[in-house]
């Protein structure tokens, strides 16, 4: 199969590497020239782990390639993807779907033969009827098809997430183009990972019905952990405790400072503005954004009544700013807001963070980024754990509180127990586990 791809970035990138792995001829074609270019030097424009070799080893062997050129890359190809980014619509939460259109206009001039038309991105219901009526009306004898492939990678795992989906959707109704998806993910059936054909505008529902619910899920918890602090509870064994009985299931119910990330912010809008739009509003998602959004200040609240109801003139200690470990993204992440509303109360504030520091430069000002979690908390008075990086797992307590002001943890992301830190002298703050629970 000869496929292109419109937009390397986390999606399209990782669809593009991993298609070419299958033993497919891929072409990645994105607007941005600095981006292809790093691309075609091997430099990776993002970080995800594993894709540095990946994208060697398939560029190597004639099946990657890296081009700004959209018309002959599409005119060629049996499928093209459409995975280019469809952030909120500033002011209605709405996705904005102008680079999806602009790309379908762009397919529309450059197609020849037959073509596959595949929305990759996360777009509402309905938007593969409009990228139809564009593609028509942009090239009227045209010979294709439009399908709809939502794409459920996470970032941080993405490859092992493509390669060994739970599952696959394919919203289709032409036949020729459901036989030239099942060749696509032919290789997948190895994995044993199932293709699951349904109608386009369900398959396009499936993707926000997911995230909607997985981001009620964490927000679920999140709430559940505010009761158990005031109940005298422990949140990690309420989760465990629910997670065992297979209608839950245990995974995101990991309580912590709130969902961010380029994807369930924008997600959750964009869906509770179709669903207002369609007269069938959703509320318990429409909650779930509100308690969400309040979190992020919450957990700033926290810090401060951790430092003893000021942060005033003190210097706070971040350690990580992603959104979650293992990647570089920044987008949404709750450290912005976090970091924000101690600045905003006249927190000093010193930050690190593996792979996210120079995105997070490009949204935070007057923030301190240091070397490493030693460096960080040097003169601080608390330290403050925002997300998991396995390197934050077991920090040397001796080495950071004698660094510190004053020996205060704020543990976001549960990672630690009481008694491993407080045998150091440090006070500790978590989140859902009260002392001696
Ligand atoms: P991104 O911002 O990292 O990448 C989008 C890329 O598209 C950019 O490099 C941009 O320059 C390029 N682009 C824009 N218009 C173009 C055009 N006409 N032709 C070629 N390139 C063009 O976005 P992303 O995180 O990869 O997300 C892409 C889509 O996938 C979004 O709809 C997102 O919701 C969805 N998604 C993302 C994730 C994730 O974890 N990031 C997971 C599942 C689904």
């Amino acid at each position: 199969m000869r496929i292109t791809v419109l937009g390397s970035g986390y999606v399209g990138l990782v669809s593009g590497a991993c298609f070419a792995d299958f033993g497919h001829f891929v072409t990645c074609v994105d607007l941005d020239k600095a981006k292809i270019e790093r691309l075609n030097k091997g430099e990776m424009p993002i970080f995800e782990p594993g894709l540095e070799d990946l994208v060697r080893n398939n560029a190597k062997a004639g099946r990657l390639v890296f081009t700004t050129e959209i018309e002959p890359s599409v005119a060629d190809a049996d499928v093209v993807f459409i995975a280019v980014g469809t952030p909120s619509r500033r002011g209605d939460g709405h996705a904005d779907l102008s680079y999806v259109y602009d790309a379908a206009r762009m397919i529309g001039r450059a197609m020849t033969s037959f073509t596959v038309v595949v929305t990759k991105s996360t777009v509402p219901v309905g938007t593969g009827d409009e990228v139809e009526r564009i593609l028509r009306q942009v090239n009227p004898a045209g010979d294709f098809a439009v399908v709809s492939n939502p794409e459920f990678l996470r970032e941080g795992a993405a490859i092992a997430d493509f390669k060994i989906p739970d599952r696959v959707v394919i919203g289709a109704e032409d036949e020729r183009a459901k036989r030239v998806m099942a060749e696509v993910y032919r290789p997948l059936s190895l994995n044993a990972s199932p293709l699951f054909f349904v109608s386009r505008r369900t398959s396009e529902l499936i993707k926000y019905a997911g995230n909607a619910f997985l981001a009620l899920k964490i927000t679920f918890i999140n709430e559940m952990a505010d009761l158990c602090e005031a109940v005298g509870a422990n949140v990690q064994d309420v989760a465990r405790g629910i997670g065992m009985d297979k209608r839950i299931g245990s995974k995101f119910l990991n309580a912590g400072p709130g969902y961010g990330g380029s994807c369930f912010p924008k997600d959750t809008l964009a869906l509770v503005k179709t669903a207002r739009d369609n007269d069938s509003p959703l509320s318990l998602v429409e909650t779930t954004v509100t308690v969400n959004d309040n979190r992020k200040r919450a957990m700033a609240r926290k810090v401060i009544a951790a430092c003893g109801g000021s942060v005033r003139d003190k210097k706070i200690a971040v350690l990580g700013l992603t959104f979650k470990p293992n990647t570089d993204d920044m987008r949404e992440a709750p450290a912005l807001s976090i970091i924000q509303a101690l600045q905003d109360k006249g927190a000093r504030i010193a930050a690190f963070d593996p792979e996210g520091m120079e995105a997070a430069s490009h949204l935070l000002q007057g923030v301190e980024f240091c070397d490493d979690a030693y460096d960080v908390v040097s003169d601080a008075d608390a330290l403050v754990i925002v997300t998991e990086w396995n390197q934050f797992r077991s920090l040397d307590f001796e080495r950071i509180g004698a660094a510190m002001r004053h020996r205060v943890l704020v543990d976001l992301r549960n990672i630690y127990r009481y008694d491993e830190v407080e045998r150091h002298g440090f006070e500790y703050t978590c989140v859902g586990r009260p002392s001696g629970v």
